[in-house]
C-alpha cells in the first residue's frame, strides 16, 4: 500500500477516537502478548537465521524484555491513562488542576538491526498503550526477524492501527518526508541527525535512541575474577553489537596485565579456544560491517583474537592494546567484538581520554572505592550507566533509558515509555464562587497587593 494512504487511514482512525478507549488498548496488548508467546520458537529461529544469535541471548535481550514490558503495560494501562489530579497553585485559588495524558496521534517508529525484535516491539507496546496509531519501519538487515515482526503485528492489529512498512534507506527517506505526530528512532548518530532534520520540517517531536563510545573504567581495587566475568558477558553478548556495550577499557596500569590475562582465560572458558565453534557467540550482521571491523584492526596491536571468517561474517572476540586516540578503532563506535584496552596512571589520564569523545550512551566503572566511582559518575555526562557491572541498567523499567547530546534525546522504558508517547495536557478547572479583582485592569494601586500576594503564595 502507498505510504500516504496508510497515513490517511491511520489519521482517520485516530480521529474516530477509538484508540482513546483504554480497554480496547489493553485487550489488543493482551492479544499481542499471546501472539508473541505463540511465536516464541519462531522468534529464536528468525534471530538465529539473521545472525546466529544464541537462544539464551535472544530470550534475555529480546523476548524476555518484550514480555515484561507488555505485562507491565497491561497491568498499568488503566492507571497510567487516568487524568491525574495535581496540587493547585494558591495563585489560582480556587481551582482544580489536572494532567491529561493525550496520545500524539500517528507515530513513526524506525528500528535498527541489532536487537531487531525488542527494539521494534517494545516502543510499539508503549505507543499503543498511550493510544497512538503506529507505522513501523523495521531494519532491512534482519529480514527474517523483520518479516516475523510484521506477521505478528498483522495478526493482531488492523493496518489503520499498526502498519509495518519494510524497506531500506529509500523507504525510510520517503517515510521521513511525511508529516507525523511523533517520531521514535533507534539507530546510529548520522542517521539520527537525518531524522532530526526531517522532523524539524514539521516541528515533529522526536525521541532519538542513538549510540556512542561508552567507556569502562577499572581501578586497582577490584576483584579481577568478577570484573572479567561481567565484562566478557557485557562486551561479547550479541557479538559486541549492543548500543550500550562497553566500547573500550581504561584500566589502572597496576592491574592491566593481570586483567588482560584474566580476560583471555575467561573468553576461552566461555566460548572455548575456538569461539567459531561455540553455539553461544553470534555473528557480525553482514559483510559490510565485518569489513568495517577488519579495517579498524589494521595497524593495531592485537593481544588476542582478530580471527576472521568472511564466509560466515565471523570475527572472534578480540583484545587490542593501547590504540591511539586518533586511530580508526577509537574514532567511532566499534559495534563489534573488539575491546581496546587503554592504561591510566593518574586520574587526569582518564579525563584526557573521555573528554576526547562526545557524550556516550553508557558509562561503566568497576571499583571498590565508592568516592572514586561516584566522582566519575558525577563528573561526566552520559545516558546512563552501572557501577561494578555492565548493561544491567537497561533491565530496570523504572529507570529512564536514553542518551544525551550525541547519544540521543528523550528516554523510555516502562511508564516512562507511556509518557514518551503521550502529550501531557495541563488543565485548570477554575471555580466561579470567588473572583479576586487584583489581576484585572484598571491596575492603579494593584502592584503592591499583587507583590504581597506573590510573596505569600508563589
Ligand atoms: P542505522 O542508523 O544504520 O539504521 C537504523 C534504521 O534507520 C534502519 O531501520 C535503517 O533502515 C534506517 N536508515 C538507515 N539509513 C537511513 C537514512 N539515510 N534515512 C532514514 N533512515 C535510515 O543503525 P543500525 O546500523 O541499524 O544500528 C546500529 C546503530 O544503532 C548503532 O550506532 C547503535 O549504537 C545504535 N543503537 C542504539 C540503541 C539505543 O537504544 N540507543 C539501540 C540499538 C542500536
Amino acid at each position: 500500500m502507498i505510504i500516504s494512504d496508510i497515513i490517511k487511514k491511520q489519521r482517520d482512525y485516530f480521529h474516530s477516537g477509538e484508540t482513546k478507549d483504554w480497554k480496547l488498548r489493553r485487550d489488543l496488548l493482551k492479544k499481542l502478548k499471546s501472539e508473541i508467546l505463540d511465536h516464541e520458537e519462531d522468534i529464536y529461529q528468525a534471530l538465529y537465521s539473521d545472525f546466529q544469535k544464541p537462544k539464551v541471548e535472544s530470550y534475555l535481550s529480546e523476548f524476555g524484555i518484550v514480555i515484561s514490558e507488555i505485562n507491565l503495560a497491561i497491568k498499568n494501562i488503566k492507571k497510567w491513562s487516568r487524568v491525574r489530579r495535581i496540587w493547585p497553585s494558591l495563585l489560582n485559588f480556587p481551582s482544580r488542576d489536572y494532567i491529561h495524558y493525550e496520545p500524539y496521534g500517528t507515530v513513526l517508529i524506525i528500528s535498527p538491526w541489532n536487537y531487531p525484535f525488542q527494539l521494534a516491539i517494545a516502543p510499539i507496546i508503549m505507543a499503543i498503550a498511550a493510544g497512538n496509531t503506529v507505522v513501523l519501519k523495521p531494519s532491512e538487515l534482519t529480514p527474517a526477524t523483520s518479516k516475523l515482526v510484521e506477521t505478528i503485528l498483522t495478526n493482531v492489529f488492523n493496518e489503520q492501527h499498526v502498519a509495518t512498512v519494510q524497506g531500506s534507506v529509500e523507504v525510510a527517506t520517503e517515510l521521513l518526508s511525511k508529516q507525523w505526530d511523533y517520531i521514535f528512532f533507534t539507530g546510529s548518530v548520522p542517521v539520527g541527525k537525518i531524522v532530526a532534520k526531517a522532523a524539524a520540517q514539521h516541528l515533529t517531536p522526536v525521541t532519538l535512541e542513538l549510540g556512542g563510545k561508552s567507556p569502562c573504567i577499572i581501578d586497582d581495587s577490584v576483584d579481577i575474577r568478577l570484573v572479567v566475568r561481567r565484562l566478557v558477558w557485557g562486551k561479547f553478548l550479541n557479538a559486541g553489537q549492543t548500543c550500550i556495550a562497553p566500547d573500550y577499557l581504561i584500566v589502572n596500569t597496576k592491574i592491566k596485565e593481570e586483567l588482560i590475562q584474566a580476560l583471555i582465560k575467561k573468553i576461552e572458558r566461555v566460548y572455548g579456544e575456538n569461539p567459531e565453534l561455540s553455539e553461544d557467540f553470534a555473528r557480525v550482521i553482514n559483510s559490510k560491517n565485518l569489513k568495517r571491523l577488519k579495517g579498524m584492526l589494521e595497524n593495531e596491536q592485537i593481544l588476542y583474537g582478530g580471527i576472521v571468517n568472511e564466509e560466515t561474517n565471523y570475527l572472534s572476540p578480540t583484545l587490542v592494546d593501547e590504540p591511539s586516540l586518533d586511530s580508526a578503532l577509537m574514532g567511532d563506535e566499534i559495534f563489534g567484538p573488539i575491546l581496546p584496552i587503554l592504561g591510566y596512571d593518574k586520574e587526569e589520564d582518564i579525563e584526557k581520554i573521555i573528554l576526547n569523545f562526545s557524550k556516550p550512551l553508557s558509562f561503566y566503572v568497576f571499583s571498590k572505592r565508592k568516592t572514586f566511582a561516584n566522582n566519575l559518575i558525577r563528573k561526566y555526562s552520559f545516558g546512563g550507566g552501572t557501577i561494578n557491572d555492565t548493561l544491567i541498567h537497561f533491565g530496570n523499567h523504572r529507570l529512564p533509558f536514553g542518551g544525551v547530546g550525541d547519544s540521543g534525546m528523550g528516554a523510555y522504558h516502562g511508564k516512562l515509555g507511556f509518557e514518551t508517547f503521550s502529550h501531557k495536557k495541563a488543565i485548570i478547572r477554575k471555580a466561579n464562587w470567588l473572583d479576586l479583582p487584583v489581576r484585572y485592569a484598571p491596575y492603579k494601586g494593584k502592584l503592591k497587593p499583587l507583590k504581597q500576594f506573590f510573596k505569600w503564595f508563589a
